[in-house]
């Protein structure tokens, strides 16, 4: 029997097509009046066509969002809310959108609402990062947390195929991580499963036709379920290895979890049995194919890169280098990590940058 704690995290969520016709009342419900729009430079218009749809709600739009959060951006976020008198912010992105206002949150404990669209799951989490010289300083604080969340599957029909892909695979890994946590319990296990398997599901089809809106959907439910996983229960080697891998050598977030995640549970299977099976089950693969084979292939044949050389300017010494920063300052993980383990991680490591099936 398998003893666990339990405790569910106060937040709201709106999901279906259409959804986003809810943001006016969905405000109004949190007692906010004065709303702050946020996006990256890329979604401006978007963001800007939210914000004349919230009429007289919306008091203005800071369209700087930017992978990593840099302190930078958020003071200037901060002050731009601050000047504004906003009692809220409406983030309208992916992770960096959510994770800018976060930082605002932390700052000035404006509410966040949030309108996802890609499937990195920040929204259901109440983790920060920001980044400042060159450090992300990642944490946990319930102001963080947005209270109410709009899942729309029309505002990811934009995502490009490659970036669906990659993306789902990043939720893939929080549901992955989540089925062998050390604090993990029954309903975040069931989450998890069903998590990887609507994405598991919907991404070929996201990949054959883009505008699939019924395949749009199923990914979004995924990454629902697989952002509540993370940010319920704690993330083990997959997650330190990312980190390591995006802050040392700056590489693509959602492309470096999709290269690695095959690679980390092949090196957690023989401790982790039961989340193992289930992963398999999720996959839809039987026995005779392993958990870490089957997301290989999932990337591998719906286009999603496969090996750390193809993203960007590194060598097999900056493994080595990576390699130590893991075994240094290790998460917990269902088989132990230390010093002893420094060969066996850069093995690992050297998988992933060629690219290797694990078996
Ligand atoms: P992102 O937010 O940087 O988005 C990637 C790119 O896709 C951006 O250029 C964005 O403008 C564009 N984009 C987003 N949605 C789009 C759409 N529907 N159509 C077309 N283009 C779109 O990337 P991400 O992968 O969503 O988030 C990554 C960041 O989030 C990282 O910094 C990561 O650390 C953070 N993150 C944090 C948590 C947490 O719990 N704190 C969880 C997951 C990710």
């Amino acid at each position: 029997m398998k003893e666990f704690v339990y405790s569910s995290l106060p937040s709201r969520v709106v999901f279906g097509r259409g959804a986003l016709a809810n943001l006016g009342p969905e405000i109004e419900l949190l007692g906010a009046t004065r709303v702050l729009v946020l996006s990256t430079p890329g979604h401006r218009s978007q963001a800007q066509a939210i914000a004349d749809d919230l009429g007289r709600l919306a008091v203005g739009v800071f369209a700087g969002a930017v992978m990593h959060v840099p302190a930078d951006t958020a003071r200037a976020a901060s002050d731009e809310a601050c000047r504004l008198n906003a009692d809220c912010t409406l983030a309208v992105g992916g992770g960096s959108t959510v994770g800018l206002a976060k930082a605002i949150a932390l700052d000035c404990g404006l509410p966040i609402v949030a309108v996802p669209t890609t499937y990195a799951g920040s929204e259901m989490t109440p983790i920060y990062g920001i980044t400042a010289a060159g450090a992300k300083k990642t944490g946990r604080d319930a102001r963080v947390l947005p209270r109410t969340v709009i899942y729309d599957p029309d505002l990811t029909l934009g995502l490009p195929a490659g970036l669906s892909i990659t993306s789902g695979m990043n939720a893939i890994a929080h549901a992955a991580e989540g089925l062998y946590a050390r604090d993990g319990n029954p309903i975040m296990s069931l989450m998890a499963e069903e998590g990887i398997r609507a994405l598991a599901h919907s991404l070929p089809a996201i990949r054959r036709r883009p505008g699939d809106i019924e395949a749009r959907g199923d990914a979004l439910y995924g990454a629902w379920l697989c952002g509540t996983v993370l940010g319920n229960v704690g993330m083990a080697l997959h997650h330190k290895l990312c980190h390591v891998l995006g802050g040392t050598f700056n590489l693509p977030h959602a492309e470096t979890h999709t290269v690695v995640l095959p690679h980390a549970i092949a090196f957690n299977a023989q401790s982790a049995p039961d989340a193992m099976r289930r992963i398999q089950r999720a996959l839809g693969v039987d026995a005779s194919t392993s958990a870490a084979a089957a997301l290989f292939d999932l990337a591998r044949d719906n286009g999603a890169p496969v090996a750390l050389q193809e993203l960007g300017a590194l060598t097999e010494a900056d493994m080595a280098k990576a390699a130590d920063l893991v075994v240094n300052a290790p998460y917990w993980n269902p088989r132990q990590i230390d010093a002893t383990q420094r060969a066996d991680i850069l093995g690992l490591l050297l998988d992933a940058y060629h690219g290797n099936r694990p078996k």
